[in-house]
């Protein structure tokens, strides 16, 4: 991750540009329409083919889960905020061969079935098509390399929280409040990524291309690994568990650091913890998905987050003690859902 090739042709004369993707000329059409195709069309999943849905984008869903895609097929996917209650029509299919070559695949499953949904979609992906991963943790860019070629892949993270209700119903927990930002695994944001970004936020979702995106993955990062795994363990709210054990906070919080920075991510000390109070205070009432997969005895996303920090760690030489704990404790919970005294 974080590799930089050479430029492609700068855009702004509005002219023809070098395409990133294929390496020829193209010229884009302001008024082509975007094929979207969603890769796990989850609670967040949803929630962005929900508000694509509203641009003139053709935008489709893919997903394994079979009652999801017939319940939206059927009457179309219902999403909740507050009293508000919306259904929208989208085309929903679990055979990847039905939507055919995207201009756009957005990756949206959780980690551990990364791979195997890449894999799977790899026939909705052609030489021009972009791969956006917006999940959350490390080592997901890393999985989607391994199967698409590096100058069509792009990553990012989004702040827009979702609720998986039921099949065909989600919760718009924050009403579109929040913020979307990705950045080229290789070369610079040329006119086709620029045109995402604009359907994204022609669809209400706040979206900025940037060149800051791994120090916010990063941060990012901080807080997943705090106060997911923390309030997983401790089956507390992030509200609740902001006071309690300071030494364990500061030790994931200071490996975090040490590992970003070896890696030449300027994340500094202070700025991590800052942002990590920030989050905690706006959101004491929330449940992070970490504790609602340990509710649910469902496998979490550990492997791309304390887990992540840890392999980093020893493949850098840094001992990363606090995480590694952390991340063998969620595992062992993850092992025993059948055995747990309640
Ligand atoms: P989710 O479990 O609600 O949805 C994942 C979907 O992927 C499921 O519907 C599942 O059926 C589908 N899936 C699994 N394997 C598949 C395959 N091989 N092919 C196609 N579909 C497959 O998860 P989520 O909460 O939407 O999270 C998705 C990602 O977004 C995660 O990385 C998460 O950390 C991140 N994220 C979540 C939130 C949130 O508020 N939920 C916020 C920001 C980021």
């Amino acid at each position: 991750m974080g590799k930089q090739c050479p430029a492609a042709r700068a855009d702004n004369s509005g002219h023809a540009i070098v395409n990133s993707y294929t390496g020829t000329q193209s010229v884009p059409e302001a008024q082509e329409r975007m094929k979207i195709a969603i890769v796990g069309a989850g609670a967040m999943g949803s929630l962005f083919a929900g508000y694509l849905a509203k641009t003139t984008a053709e935008v489709w869903i893919y997903d394994i889960w079979k009652e999801h895609i017939e319940a939206i097929n059927k009457d179309g996917l219902c999403i909740t905020n507050g009293k508000k209650s919306d259904r929208v029509r989208l085309d929903a299919t679990s055979d990847p061969k039905v939507p055919g070559i995207a201009d756009l695949l957005i990756i949206f499953v959780k980690h551990a079935d990364t791979r195997q949904a890449v894999q799977d979609a790899r026939c909705m992906v052609g030489p021009s098509t972009a791969v956006l991963t917006l999940q959350n943790g490390i080592g997901n860019v890393e999985i989607i390399q391994g199967i698409i070629p590096d100058d069509q892949i792009l990553f990012g993270f989004t702040t827009l929280p979702s609720e998986l209700l039921g099949p065909g119903r989600i919760n718009d927990s924050a009403g579109g409040k929040g913020a979307t930002y990705f950045w080229p695994l290789t070369g610079e944001p040329n006119l086709r990524i620029k045109r995402i970004a604009s359907v994204f936020n022609e669809a209400g979702i706040h979206t900025e291309i940037s060149a800051e995106i791994e120090l916010f993955i990063w941060k990012k990062l901080v807080v997943n690994c705090v106060w997911g795994t923390l309030s997983a363990v401790t089956r507390l709210k992030v509200g609740d568990l902001m006071n309690l054990a300071p030494l364990l906070i500061e030790g994931l919080i200071t490996e975090i650091v040490h590992v970003a920075q070896t890696k030449g991510i300027a994340l500094e000390k202070q700025t991590a913890w800052d942002f990590l109070q920030k989050v905690g205070e706006e959101g004491r009432d929330h449940v992070p998905s970490m504790l609602a997969d340990i509710l649910n005895s469902r496998k979490t996303e550990i492997n791309a987050l304390n887990g992540a920090v840890a392999l980093e760690g020893e493949r850098l030489g840094i001992a990363t003690p606090f995480n590694s704990t952390m991340c063998g404790l969620i595992k062992a919970m993850e092992e025993s859902y059948g055995k747990r005294l309640s």
